[in-house]
């Protein structure tokens, strides 16, 4: 039995029963990758249901706002991905003409869908042959293969690109690709792979010689910057104030409280008069009533130190200002961080 045949029988008796592989449609295809690119399978479905409720087609998601977009993307991370996607919508509805298209160019061609998503839409929609290369099938095929050039590397980025062309059965691409991708999530998992459950163990050179754990190679370590944010949740009467960020920095086009970043953590007494320094200049009478312990929040290449400090001020309309007067109980209508988020849940 070669190495297809044997995923294919394998996902055949245990594909999980998900919506998105139900459908032939490019559309919700695409929006499932792209969500599962952020998250796992179990969160990541809530979030389609909830896509393809408000936008069922790239019509729909074209004419919706950014922000309402944002807001549905809340609590995923990497903004940017639900920016994309919007973008690309309103992309396919002036170049494609509201048609989803059907070439690996042309997919390839759209914003945010680079060669993994490419291939996945062409194959799972269209049944194209092209191979998915994703962390799982750089597991799987590092292991079988013991392979250990790094996977992040411009040479194992081709090598692994071939060998998994190389193994496609053009006929069956979808079932091919889907029972891949399965096997990595499932049974060759990061950690302890269920090696005697996986029907690839009699040709896994990674099994035979105990060098799984080893296996894939990466070559980059990425760098984390620290950052220490101070933000102020300002209560004005029923009021509070908002903020939309801008271009160049992470969180493009969420809505966050005024915010003073600072280059290393501050003792309290220098959070009592961090606004004294013509910062907040619009607020008057700033008295800080509470300041939370600091929330520490992981991002790709950040450390994100937050400190939400609960005070009331006044606002000075007349200047001109950054920030948007809202009433406190609509606060939910605003698309946030998952950080900002995260501090209103426990603030209750
Ligand atoms: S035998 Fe083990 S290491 Fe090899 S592919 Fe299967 S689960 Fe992964």
């Amino acid at each position: 039995m070669d190495f297809s045949e044997a995923i294919t029988i394998w996902y055949f008796e245990n594909k999980r029963d998900l919506p998105w592989r139900c459908t032939n449609d490019p559309y919700k295809i695409w929006i499932s990758e792209i969500i599962l690119q952020q998250t796992r399978v179990a969160q990541g479905l809530s979030y389609y249901n909830r896509f393809i409720e408000h936008y069922p087609n790239v019509k729909d998601l074209a004419n919706a706002t950014e922000d309402e977009v944002l807001k549905d993307w809340q609590g995923l991370g990497y903004y940017s991905r639900a920016r994309n996607l919007h973008f690309t919508a309103k992309c396919i509805m002036d170049k494609f003409e509201g048609v989803f298209p059907k070439t690996y160019e042309d997919v390839r061609s759209l914003k945010g869908i680079g060669d993994y998503t490419a291939a996945a839409i062409c194959s799972f929609a269209y049944n194209q042959p092209y191979a998915v290369v994703d962390g799982n099938v750089y597991r799987v095929l590092s292991r079988v293969f013991e392979i250990y050039t790094p996977i992040d590397s411009i040479q194992g980025k081709k090598e692994f690109s071939k060998l998994a062309q190389e193994l496609l059965n053009p006929k069956k691409a979808a079932l091919h690709n889907q029972a891949i991708m399965d096997l990595g999530a499932v049974v060759c998992t990061p950690d302890s792979p269920h090696c005697e459950d996986c029907p690839l163990n009699e040709m896994c050179l990674a099994y035979t010689n105990r060098t799984f754990a080893k296996l894939p190679v990466k070559e980059k370590k990425t760098k984390q910057r620290d950052r220490f944010y101070y933000y102020f949740f300002i209560q004005n009467g029923d009021k509070t104030y908002l903020h939309k960020r801008g271009d160049k920095d992470i969180w493009k086009g969420l809505y966050e409280f005024p915010l003073i970043e600072k280059e290393e953590e501050l003792a309290e007494d220098e959070i009592l008069h961090l606004h004294d320094k013509n910062e907040l200049s619009e607020f008057s009478n700033l008295k800080i009533n509470r300041i939370h312990k600091s929330i520490k929040h992981i991002l790709s290449h950040q450390r994100i130190h937050a400190c939400f400090i609960e005070c009331t001020a006044t606002y000075d309309k007349a200047k001109e200002s950054q920030y948007l007067e809202i009433s406190i109980d609509k606060i939910d209508e605003y698309a946030v961080s998952r950080l900002t988020e995260l501090f209103l849940e426990q603030k209750g």
